[in-house]
């Protein structure tokens, strides 16, 4: 963040503010552990603060401290518009464009208040009065930890902002082994564990809390796997039904996708998860090396993210979806097997 901003920032949260925070979308770790540490941070300032999500997120996510604070745009629409109306700031945290808040996008644009957004997606817009953005960046938790810092607020940090601050960038860097983990995202974290952040117990509330119907379903994904040596390529469908069959909860294939890059010479993978209700196919898209899965994403499947990690859609059947998917692939052949 540039000093122009930190002054501008400083200069806003100098005053008691009504402020509200928003993660994007299905919010994962990194988007629920940023608004939550934010929130235990601006709320610590004395501002009046309110965490909106615009749906629900998984069960693996809800032990977060301070997650009891947090308002479902779903549920109930009409306080969180009233607070909207009402707020003088609101931030909106790992995500790059207002369209990815989904039914809660027309809400935001009929805001008044001043725009800060802070996070690590490429291609951001231009929509903010102070645009903190940086894709080199390991989460955008690890980017709260620096606003917090350049506010001279380091020493504020609580055992619950760094515990929020933990699971984030746990969560986005894959355990800490993706290419954005740097050494200052390292310096970041044993700061966090200073602070209180209860590494091995984050860990297991995270990753150590599958229900026998997840693990099935699991089974089910990798049975369904297709691989295709010649494209250096693995896919991945689960369809309504087999959602149906085994209880799926909403994030109950977190990772799925990551199972395909585990294969021996394979670049690029990807899951097609079926979504009856929103009438789509999400798409999860995952890479190793230098094949750009957020290019492929917002060129075929309205969709972006990271260079190694992105997502989209389709609103074709999942049949027509594969079909389509696997002309696509022809094209790109020569760069992912060259
Ligand atoms: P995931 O596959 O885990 O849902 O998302 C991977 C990355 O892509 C995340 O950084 C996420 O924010 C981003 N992403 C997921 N879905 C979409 C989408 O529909 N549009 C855009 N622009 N980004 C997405
Ligand atoms: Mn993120």
């Amino acid at each position: 963040m540039n000093s122009a901003d930190i002054t501008t920032v400083k200069s806003i949260l100098s005053q008691p503010q009504k402020i509200v925070i928003v993660p994007h979308k299905n919010p994962d770790g990194d988007a629920m552990g940023s608004c939550l540490a934010l929130y235990g941070f601006l709320k610590g300032m004395g501002h009046m603060v309110h965490v909106i999500a615009p749906n629900d997120y998984p069960k693996f996510l809800k032990w977060m401290p301070c997650n009891e604070t947090v308002i479902n745009f779903e549920w109930e629409a009409q306080r969180a518009q009233r607070l909207l109306d009402e707020s003088s700031v609101i931030f909106t945290l790992d995500f790059n464009d207002l369209s990815r808040v989904g039914q809660m996008e027309s809400a935001l644009r009929a805001a008044k208040a001043d725009f800060i957004m802070i996070d690590h997606h490429q291609q951001p817009s231009d929509y903010a009065r102070v645009t903190y953005s940086d894709v080199s960046m390991s989460s955008t938790c690890e980017m709260v930890y620096n606003f917090i810092d350049f506010l001279g607020g380091a020493e504020q940090v609580t055992k619950e902002i760094a515990t929020n601050l933990y699971t984030g960038i746990m969560t986005d860097t894959g355990s800490f082994k993706y290419r954005s983990t740097s050494s200052k995202t390292h310096r970041v974290v044993a700061e966090l564990i200073d602070k209180g952040a209860e590494n091995m117990e984050i860990h297991r509330q995270v990753f150590d809390t599958n229900s026998p119907s997840r693990l099935h379903l699991l089974g089910v994904a990798l049975s369904n796997m297709v691989i295709l040596p010649e494209y250096r390529t693995a896919y991945i469908t689960l369809t309504q039904e087999e959602l149906d069959a085994h209880d799926f909860k909403k994030g109950d294939t977190e990772g799925f996708v990551n199972y395909g890059l585990t294969l021996e010479d394979i670049v690029f993978a990807l899951i097609f998860i079926e979504n009856k209700e929103e009438g789509i196919i999400k798409i999860s898209l995952r890479s190793v090396g230098d094949f750009s899965v957020n290019e492929f994403a917002r060129k075929h499947f309205q969709g972006g993210g990271h260079d190694n990690a992105a997502g989209g859609k389709s609103d074709l059947s999942m049949e027509e979806t594969i079909d389509q998917f696997n002309t696509i692939l022809k094209t790109y052949k020569s760069r992912l097997n060259p």
